[in-house]
């Protein structure tokens, strides 16, 4: 809005003084031919400098130039050969960077946008250890896979294997820059390492603010996977399976962030953002996933105290950020999320899978008018949240009492 009133407010100006002038001219000469008395000419358009540049590792269609507001461009990113284009990142004053400077703003090599402003933008690039991907899902999206050396080569090809699995489940699929900064484009890379080792990644991902996770601020959109010593070795001994779970947990993570149309640049947060429907959904997809491949009930695991404080005060557990709710291995969300799902299937008179299809497929996959989280949650779950949080009365606050039947599968869920 400021734009456009400091804009109205320079065409205002402009056209004072055009008036301004013509009546002095007027004065000043006798002749009456000079006199205009057809519609004075539209201003001339706001124009604006486009720069475009490229990072090491391979080149740009266009240096940029000067454009008319409106104009549309579209600019083109060409990896040199042994680089692999990661991203378009814009830059201060650009339209893009108002809120996150410097942010990747798009994963896609040719993009096409409207100039509205004066803009930066930048081919970003790394070296590629393989410019082949290591996985394509059924509609094109492109895993590369990186593993530090100190990776077990066991925990390495059950990685690729669930990843194949995982990659039928999800389809997870090419996306445009409307679908936000790391729900968009055609490819993912995971990064793999023992924390143990450091930072073996620290050239292409720097030092990122978490360990595992989606990570897609500022570098690239990256599944990082970052493990302690004793989660990748031992794996499946006793109850330690968070080393392969995990990695169900982050690839979920992309499908939700993938399916969820996010907000236009610049980027906001993911909204609606429920923390216990995306934290709490991932972590109990894990136990899923376990109570399915290994029979083990990792619920129980999960759960590291009882969840009274869901109970009492739900609303804490919707923002990630919030102190107060305690939260250790999201055992209060995973609660929520599972009494939700009770909650869908009695209100709604459905089936255990369909519940959970509504709260793992559809929640993610709206795509309608943008709406706030109270508005969206009605919409697809048919009753409003406050009720919901009025529901968990009748819960006793073991996880006993939302624990799901242990015949479930993910590919019900997901593929039924
Ligand atoms: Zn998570």
């Amino acid at each position: 809005m400021k734009k456009l009133s400091s804009f109205l407010l320079t065409i205002a100006i402009l056209s004072f003084i055009l008036v301004h002038s013509c009546s002095s001219e007027e004065d000043d000469t006798t002749a009456p031919n000079v006199i205009q008395t057809s519609e004075p000419e539209p201003p001339a358009p706001t124009q604006y400098s486009l720069t475009v540049t490229a990072g090491e590792g391979g080149t740009v269609s266009t240096e940029g130039g000067t454009y008319d507001e409106g104009t549309e461009v579209t600019i083109t990113a060409t990896p040199s050969e042994g680089y692999r284009f990661i991203g378009w990142e814009g830059c201060d004053g650009g339209i893009f960077c108002d809120d996150l400077p410097n942010n990747i703003i798009t994963y896609y090599d040719t993009f096409t946008f409207d100039i509205t402003s004066n803009t930066k933008i930048k081919a970003i690039y790394i070296l590629a250890e393989s410019s082949t991907p290591d996985l394509i899902s059924n509609s094109g999206y492109k895993f590369y896979y990186n593993f530090s050396n100190g990776m077990p080569l066991e925990w390495i090809t059950y990685f690729k294997n669930l990843m194949i699995y995982l990659n039928e489940l999800f389809d997870i699929k090419p996306r445009g820059p409307e679908y936000g900064a790391i729900g968009n484009g055609d490819q993912g890379i995971v990064y793999s390492w023992v924390l143990e080792e450091g930072s073996p990644f620290e050239d292409e991902i720097g030092l990122p603010y978490c360990k595992t996770c989606v990570y897609g601020y500022k570098t690239n959109k990256s599944l990082l996977l970052g493990l302690e010593n004793e989660e990748v070795e031992n794996i499946g001994v006793g109850s330690n399976f968070h080393g392969y779970s995990v990695i169900v947990h982050e690839i979920f993570h992309v499908y939700q962030l993938n399916k969820s149309n996010l907000e236009e640049p610049p980027f906001s947060d993911l909204i609606p953002y429920v923390k216990y429907i995306f934290e709490g959904g991932a972590a109990a997809l894990e136990s899923l996933w376990i109570q399915q491949t290994f029979g083990y009930n990792y619920f129980y695991d999960q759960n590291q105290h009882d969840a009274q404080q869901a109970i009492e005060s739900p609303e804490l557990f919707e923002d990630p950020h919030n102190d107060l709710a305690i939260d250790d291995n999201y055992s209060n969300s995973i609660f929520l999320f599972l009494a939700l799902v009770k909650e869908i299937q009695s209100k709604n008179n459905i089936d255990e899978i369909s519940a959970f299809k509504k709260v793992y497929v559809d929640w993610w996959s709206y795509e309608g008018e943008r709406l706030t989280k109270e508005e969206q949650f009605e919409l697809i779950f048919g009753f409003s949240i406050q009720s919901f949080y009025d529901s968990l009365d009748n819960y006793s606050p073991e996880i006993q009492s939302v624990l799901p039947s242990e015949t479930i599968t993910l590919e019900e869920i997901f593929q039924g």
